[in-house]
């Protein structure tokens, strides 16, 4: 039974459970997942969903212009627009058993209910598996890049220069998986047939479990300031320079990134200073240049403005302090994208009524909701991850964590299709 007492078929956590098994025998290695996109090993991931498809009697199976693969179960209503779920089968290249196909097997699962349904019943309109491409990005940088096609925020003129570790552009690497660069953004087109969008996700993150909650419900994803801040100082000797008449361009940097930690603090955000490269980086030396990473993050934007405004304002006193000049460079950003209001309520009832969290949580990370939400109502739902560890082979969750949130997956699935007209 979903959330607003329509009967809908009950997902089945096992095979969702026994499905990410089968994907991690046939994908992970000693060190982890290895599905990186546009790899065989990518490929056999879908291969192994594919075959899942299929034995559940799917077989409006198609690639789009960017590689996303869709899974179509027909609904009554072939006209009405169609209940979207998804995520991504690609992983970073050490990567864990979860982040991604866990979404995807669940959306699996939601379809496989509705196919092996004992009472024969059809869903009131399509439902459609969505796997995206490279939601990582960790081949050539570009994350959420099959998302962003579909929703048609793709440039991929900004792209067309990218080369990975190995120094192989972009465009010969797609074209080889059957992907034209320039014609990705074709995806879009496909937009048209969708009505909404869920998808199930691990957080990623340690608040789920410190709070000792299996589930949640997620209210969007929290938007990001990331740019880099130059210094440039005097590089002088280490035992000849007065301590006084020193341009430490390296320390300018320590203290710009306490501030970050103090104003992300301050504003209920977060701020990481990841990266610092120092010159000439010898211990004898005092840094003459010093290069400082910074990400910002807030689920609001007026709380992300403030932050921006308070870093930029600290860096420039502090540099000026320590004689340094300072220069910002924009790497990215993205306004905070909220969820569809009322998809988020019923991802509530059923996180709640899975004995979950009962009010959503914002995401810290991007997902390729994000990248849907602009485009069509979308609601994501959250497992709480062990201590909040990801991109890694150690990341998991507990098993009664994840049959619960799959099973708020499953009952926002036949809440989104069976509720009110606003969210379908
Ligand atoms: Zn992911």
């Amino acid at each position: 039974m979903t959330a607003d007492g329509s009967a809908a078929p009950t997902i089945d956590a096992d095979g969702v459970l026994a499905d990410l098994d089968a994907l991690a025998a046939a994908t992970s290695g000693p060190d982890g997942a290895r599905r990186v996109c546009w790899t065989p090993v990518w490929a056999a991931a879908r291969d192994l969903l594919r075959e899942r498809l299929a034995a559940i009697g799917i077989n409006e199976v198609e690639t789009d212009e960017a590689g996303n693969l869709w899974a179509r179960l027909p609904g009554a209503d072939r006209s009405a627009p169609a209940l979207a779920l998804g995520s991504h089968l690609d992983s970073v290249p050490a990567g864990g058993p979860l982040d991604g196909a866990l979404g995807v097997m669940a959306a699996l699962g939601v379809l496989r209910a509705w196919a092996a349904d004992p009472e024969g019943r059809v869903p009131p309109r399509d439902l459609v598996l969505i796997d995206f491409a490279d939601e990582e990005g960790s081949r050539f940088g570009r994350s959420l890049f099959g998302s962003s096609a579909l929703a048609g925020t793709l440039d991929p003129a900004a792209l067309a220069d990218l080369t990975d570790a190995e120094g192989e552009p972009i465009g010969p690497v797609l074209a080889a998986a059957g992907v034209e660069l320039e014609g990705a953004p074709r995806a879009n087109a496909r937009l048209g047939s969708i009505g909404s969008y869920i998808e199930l996700h691990i957080e990623q993150g340690p608040v789920l479990e410190a709070e000792g909650e299996s589930c949640s419900a997620v209210s969007g994803c929290a938007g990001v300031e990331r740019f880099r801040l130059d210094l440039t100082g005097q590089a002088s000797h280490a035992g000849t320079t007065p301590m006084i008449q020193r341009r430490d361009a390296g320390l300018a940097a320590a203290e710009i990134g306490l501030a970050v930690e103090r104003i992300a603090r301050e504003n209920g955000g977060v701020g990481t200073t990841g990266s610092l490269e120092l010159e000439p980086g010898v211990i004898t030396a005092v840094a003459g240049r010093a290069a400082l990473g910074v990400d910002l993050r807030h689920p609001r934007e007026p709380e992300l403005a403030a932050m921006l405004a308070a870093v930029r304002e600290a860096a420039g006193t502090i540099a000026a302090g320590r004689g340094c000049e300072i220069a910002e460079h924009p790497i990215w950003r993205i306004e905070p994208i909220p969820f569809d209001p009322e998809l988020v309520r019923a991802a509530e009832a059923a996180a709640a009524a899975a004995g979950g969290r009962a009010a959503a949580i914002a995401s810290g990370a991007l997902h390729d909701a994000a990248e849907m939400a602009r485009v069509v109502p979308t609601a994501m739902v959250f497992a709480a991850s062990v201590r909040g560890i990801s991109h890694a082979k150690e990341e998991r969750s507990e098993e009664r964590d994840l049959r619960a949130a799959i099973a708020a997956f499953g009952d926002l699935a036949g809440a989104a299709l069976f509720g009110p007209p606003g969210m379908s």
